[in-house]
């Protein structure tokens, strides 16, 4: 079977490594030269974990990454309201990591055919329950029994092959985020919960931390923002011992987004698939869209090694993992809706029920795949 993968983002690395794994010949194309390189950090809970080790990435992940034992939520005021201990939680999965984008790119790279990655762009593609002919830019024609989708949020095969797809509806709320030495001694996953917004910080490494600053925001208002505006003015009333850090960000490579949603009903049409955010686009409150990038990867090529017939393989892959990805968009919801209480009614909640909350949140991720 020949397979395209189109992107080479988290889902089409995971992808190629888990077909490769399975026998499979893989072509992956990528717009970007640059991809990989850049990008500042992702905490990966732990059915994230358990996937890349599922993917034989155990030891250099363990080597790459840096350990979260455990999830704490301050008021703005530096009051703890819940500290959860995700080793306890994550004990029958596997523990919760945080790493660099950049690192888990090279991870998902390590081993793999450098010349399996082309810098192409498709202009085109006509699928049936036969296969795929391809259309490129630079004016080829290829054709496959399988195209994966895995160009991220705004994806061109998703727009070339599902016509009535709805886009990504933005959440509203947008972020920053980047890296900075830990001057602050901070030792563990901690956010600040302010009124309409927050700021998270996580150790990424023995010497650094990833902070990640979010805010309600208008759409009307969203373009007002960029990687440009000044952070410390923005936080500083909640930022209480992560204020050494938000000075730093004046010098960190700053990363901007507007957070957005993809909801679909159906992953796949004739021969083509998508996978991670060009199926199922998540605001990061649950930090699942890398982790269930890297899960699809993995039911995919087990279907499609599995079961006679693509497009059976294809309707298997979507009703395992498509249960998973609904389920983030609810909790991601569920979550961001908490955060807008008041903030005497959210700080109560997450004192007196918030293990409760956090527990119920993860509970079917933490199932097997
Ligand atoms: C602010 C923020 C924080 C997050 N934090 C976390 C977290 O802590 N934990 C977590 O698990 N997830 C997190 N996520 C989600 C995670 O980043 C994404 O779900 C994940 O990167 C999706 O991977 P992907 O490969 O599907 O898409 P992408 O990472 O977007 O990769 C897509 C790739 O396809 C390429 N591409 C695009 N179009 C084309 C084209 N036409 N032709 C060829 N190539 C193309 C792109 O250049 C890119 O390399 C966060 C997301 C955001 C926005």
């Amino acid at each position: 079977m020949r397979v395209l993968i189109v992107g080479a983002g988290v889902a089409g690395l995971a992808a190629r490594r888990a077909l490769v794994r399975r026998g499979f010949t893989v072509k992956v194309i990528e717009r970007n030269r640059s991809a990989g390189a850049g990008g500042a950090g992702l905490f990966l809970p732990g059915n994230g974990v358990r996937a890349l080790c599922d993917l034989g990435l155990r030891e250099g992940l363990f080597r790459l990454s840096h350990a979260v034992n455990s999830q704490r939520f301050y008021n703005e005021r530096g009051r703890l309201l819940l500290s959860v201990d995700t080793n306890e939680y994550w004990r029958d999965v596997a523990s919760c990591r945080s790493i660099r984008r950049s690192d888990l790119w090279q991870l998902l790279n390590d081993g793999m055919d450098p010349d399996d990655i082309e810098f192409r762009q498709i202009v085109d593609i006509s699928s049936n329950n036969q296969g795929c002919h391809v259309y490129f830019a630079d004016g080829c024609m290829d054709d496959f029994d399988l195209v994966i989708g895995a160009d991220g949020v705004n994806s061109a095969v998703r727009g070339l092959t599902f016509k009535q797809a709805a886009s990504p509806e933005y959440v509203g709320n947008v972020c920053w985020r980047f890296i900075v030495p830990n001057t602050c001694s901070v030792d563990e996953w901690s956010v600040m919960l302010g009124a309409d917004r927050s700021l998270l910080a996580k150790p990424i490494s023995k010497t650094e931390l990833y902070i990640y600053a979010d805010m309600s925001v208008d759409q009307a208002s969203a373009g007002d923002y960029s990687y440009e505006t000044p952070l410390l003015p923005l936080f500083e009333a909640i930022a209480g011992p992560l204020r050494p850090a938000l000075e730093l960000s004046s010098e960190a490579v700053v990363h901007f987004a507007e957070l957005v949603r993809l909801w679909m009903g159906t992953w796949y049409q004739n021969r083509v698939a998508l996978v991670g955010d060009a199926a199922h686009a998540s605001p990061p409150s649950m930090a699942q869209g890398a982790c269930l990038a890297i899960e699809d990867a993995l039911v995919l090529a087990e279907e499609l090694a599995a079961t006679p017939g693509i497009e059976i393989a294809l309707g298997r892959y979507q009703s395992r993992q498509k249960v998973r990805a609904d389920w983030v968009h609810r909790q991601c919801a569920a979550r961001d809706k908490m955060r807008r209480l008041p903030p005497a009614v959210r700080n109560g909640l997450l004192r007196f029920a918030g293990g409760a909350i956090y527990r119920r949140s993860y509970s079917l991720l933490k199932k097997p795949l």
